[in-house]
């Protein structure tokens, strides 16, 4: 039997975002009990969630459900869609530990929650923002699994641009609710990459 390989990264990427969504709906949940007790949602960081959700989710499933832009698709092999999903699964597991250790501190935005906990055990020990990596590995493992030059690169695109408008914002807001603390976890934490970075 031949296996279309196209048709393969597009079902994997599917199943992979639903996936994704399950294991934030639990969490999602529970922490929506907590009353959010400071928001800073900027325009900027509004925005910053709108790029990321056009480029994760809605510009590849476009691609995924319709086929356009089809004149940007490219040829695919087997090696790639593999690569592509085991990426995605490492993202995916590490989304599982980063929202067990986070629990009801995790918001989708920069939000600070009543009697909000500084976490720096589990994962949160070895980077300050793990969720973050789980979002690059997802947004590495879609060009591999999608065949299409758009749908496979606005995840970069799109989280990079959350990433970087972002990251200042949230360490500056954990720095003034925390203080001192959050600058001694600073010093002895990389942002995304152990040891690296
Ligand atoms: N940047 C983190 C968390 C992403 S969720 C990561 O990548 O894992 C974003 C929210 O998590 C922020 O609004 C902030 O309130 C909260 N947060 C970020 N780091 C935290 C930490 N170390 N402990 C508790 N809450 C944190």
């Amino acid at each position: 039997m031949e296996i279309d390989w196209v048709l393969a990264g597009k079902v994997i990427w599917a199943l992979c975002l639903a996936t994704w969504a399950v294991i934030r709906w639990v969490p999602n949940r529970r922490a929506r009990k907590v009353k959010i007790a400071k928001t800073t949602r900027t325009p900027s960081e509004r925005l910053a969630m709108v790029l990321s959700s056009l480029g994760l989710g809605v510009i590849p499933a476009i691609w995924v459900f319709t086929g356009e832009p089809s004149a940007l698709d490219h040829a695919t092999n087997p090696v790639l869609v593999i690569i592509g999903l085991v990426i995605f699964l490492a993202s995916l597991r590490l989304f599982r530990i980063t929202h067990k250790a986070l629990g009801a501190m995790w918001s989708h935005s920069l939000d600070l929650r009543e009697n909000h906990k500084l976490v720096t055990q589990g994962i949160y020990e070895r980077v300050r923002h793990p969720m973050y990596s789980a979002f690059w590995l997802w947004a590495v493992a879609q060009p591999f699994l999608l065949s299409n030059w758009i749908a496979g690169f606005s995840g970069i695109l799109g989280f990079g641009a959350l990433f970087f408008m972002r990251l200042g914002q949230e360490e500056r807001m954990m720095e003034e609710r925390f203080g001192q603390d959050y600058r001694d976890y600073c010093a002895r934490t990389k942002r995304i990459i152990p040891s690296i970075w």
